[in-house]
């Protein structure tokens, strides 16, 4: 999905790397903040990275539920509280 519009960064690129930008894969402010103005400039990438986050978020939830379900039908209640240990 593109707006069409011409930017610093390439529309592309920030879609390219949204999904690392969700995961805290990109260390670089430089390039954070180059993504970040972009997203100002273009509410297509925007709305991308929105959608990203969304599923990013939802497939967290469903991962970290079925997590604790498993943890609550095979051990004590105590253990429930040690669910982020093994991160
Ligand atoms: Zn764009």
């Amino acid at each position: 999905m593109s707006c069409g519009g011409i930017h610093e960064t390439p529309c592309s690129e920030v879609l390219s790397e949204v999904a690392l930008l969700i995961d805290g894969e990109i260390n670089e402010p430089g390039k954070i903040h180059a993504i970040e103005h972009h997203f100002e400039e273009c509410g297509a990438c925007c709305e991308e990275m929105e959608h990203e986050r969304r599923m990013h978020d939802l497939l967290h939830d469903v991962l970290t539920r079925s997590c604790m379900d498993t943890q609550e039908s095979i051990s004590s209640p105590n253990f429930a509280g040690q669910k982020f240990q093994f991160r």
